[in-house]
């Protein structure tokens, strides 16, 4: 038994979708309470406490194809699943966002082989958008740390933000909720 809130019945669906690519993740989504937010413009993790939540913004969920809805469970799960926020803590915000979104993204992508739409896709904080090799298995902590040191340029860092910055932008912001709101550069 899971515990999608009511806004959420279109999600069992995608569950049985994401159960044939991955179990654990499917298990993680069941396992968690997901819940409506219209205060947040995509979808995020929360940490209350031990608690973890996965908060949709139910416009963004509305808007979505199947395989996206599908997508956007699979990539807040597979944090919840790397413990990507308790491992972010005492980074940058934006920096420990767009690591952990590069980093899942592109395992989703291609070693899941899950499928999203060509616009979902585009808006995407991937390895290839900051200028690492797809495929290249990095932990966040490894990403994060050529992002703040050696990989990007001062320009492709501008990029990056400002991608991730875009109000419609699907970037999944995952961060306690605890914690005050990230301001990108
Ligand atoms: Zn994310």
């Amino acid at each position: 038994m899971h515990t999608f809130e009511p806004a959420f019945p279109s999600a069992n669906a995608c569950l049985s979708r994401l159960q044939m690519k991955s179990k654990g993740l499917a298990a993680i989504c069941r396992n968690i309470r997901i819940i409506p937010n219209a205060g947040i413009s995509t979808a995020r993790i929360c940490l209350r406490g031990r608690a973890v939540s996965m908060e949709i913004s139910p416009s963004f969920w509305d808007g979505l194809s199947e395989d996206d809805r599908t997508f956007v469970l699979a990539h807040e799960a597979f944090h919840v699943a790397l413990g990507h926020i308790n491992r972010g803590k005492g980074y940058p915000q934006q920096v420990m966002n767009v690591a952990a979104d590069a980093v899942t993204n592109d395992w989703l992508l291609h070693e899941l082989d899950l499928k999203t739409s060509p616009q979902l896709q585009s808006q995407m904080v991937t390895m290839d958008s900051v200028g690492l090799e797809s495929g290249s298995a990095l932990s966040m902590e490894h990403v994060m740390s050529l992002l703040q040191f050696t990989a990007c340029t001062e320009a492709l860092r501008g990029s990056i933000w400002a991608r991730a910055a875009q109000p419609s932008a699907w970037n999944m912001s995952c961060r306690s909720c605890s914690s005050p709101p990230a301001r990108r550069p």
